[in-house]
């Protein structure tokens, strides 16, 4: 238990420097080596182009930090002071948290009684509650668009940089190994390898984000989270799901879906045990 407790605490520490990191070099990616090569010339057309795709990965990225952020403000925890924590007899007491008596959380990792909690999410260090889900919702909505469409960007660099063909569908399937084995006969550059790894980087956290991100969404409009789901706890509450995604998203949802801002009042902590 001690080992387990011991590699969670790691990878809650790694995990975010990771993300910074992955965040860092997309960045530089960009601004340095994809825009400036795929749109060379001051052309007029190019000079569109190329201010487009800008303001385009500024978008994403502003979005996906500014969620990040967000998430780690308004963190899940229960603002009820008078709260007594006691152990649910139906406590699996899980490695990383403890099922209360009054439906709520402790999590081991945070060190905090979550309100509503869902999961424990590595990359922000936090909890996802009802408090937080808009914002970790938004974050991997936006982390995968920016991760495929570095991907995107990525692939036009190395057919204008090193002239590789993606004509063929199985390229991509060969490229990873071959690129391995051409980097260790010395025929390709540490650069080109290192980009066509990033490209396998974005596809994979792209994909999986989405994936994730349609789960939680799911959840969401039927109410119920994480840790329900996985207790096999049948939904009790009876609203629709337009009323389930409304209590997160809250009523000015549209800007919500376009700037990491506040769209309504945090939900007070009666209303989250009541739906608990
Ligand atoms: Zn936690």
């Amino acid at each position: 238990m001690f080992t387990r407790m011991l590699k969670l605490r790691l990878l809650n520490a790694v995990a975010p420097v990771y993300f910074f990191m992955a965040t860092a070099v997309t960045n530089i990616l960009h601004f340095f080596f994809f825009i400036p090569t795929i749109f060379p010339y001051p052309e007029t057309s190019l000079m569109v182009s190329s201010t487009l795709h800008t303001v385009l990965v500024l978008f994403l990225m502003f979005n996906a930090l500014g969620n990040y952020i967000m998430t780690i403000i308004y963190p899940a925890e229960s603002a009820n002071e008078t709260l007594i924590p006691v152990c649910s007899p139906h406590c699996s007491d899980k490695v990383d948290a403890h099922y209360l008596l009054n439906g709520r959380h402790f999590c081991k990792l945070c060190k905090k009684i979550i309100l509503k909690r869902d999961h424990h999410c590595f990359f922000t260090g936090n909890c996802i509650g009802n408090k937080n889900m808009r914002y970790f919702l938004m974050f991997c909505i936006y982390t995968s668009c920016t991760c495929l469409y570095s991907l995107v960007l990525g692939v036009a660099f190395l057919t204008v940089e090193y002239s590789i063909s993606f004509e063929n569908p199985l390229t991509f399937l060969t490229l990873l190994p071959l690129s391995v084995c051409s980097f260790f006969m010395g025929t390709i550059s540490g650069l080109q390898l290192f980009l066509v790894l990033m490209l396998y980087v974005w596809l994979g956290i792209g994909l999986v984000c989405a994936g994730f991100c349609s789960q939680q969404m799911l959840l969401v409009a039927r109410g119920q989270t994480w840790c329900q789901m996985q207790r096999g706890e049948l939904v009790r509450n009876c609203s629709n799901w337009r009323a389930n995604l409304k209590h997160v998203f809250g009523t000015r949802w549209i800007l919500g879906l376009i700037l990491p801002v506040q769209t309504e009042e945090c939900s007070e902590d009666a209303d989250g045990q009541k739906q608990d």
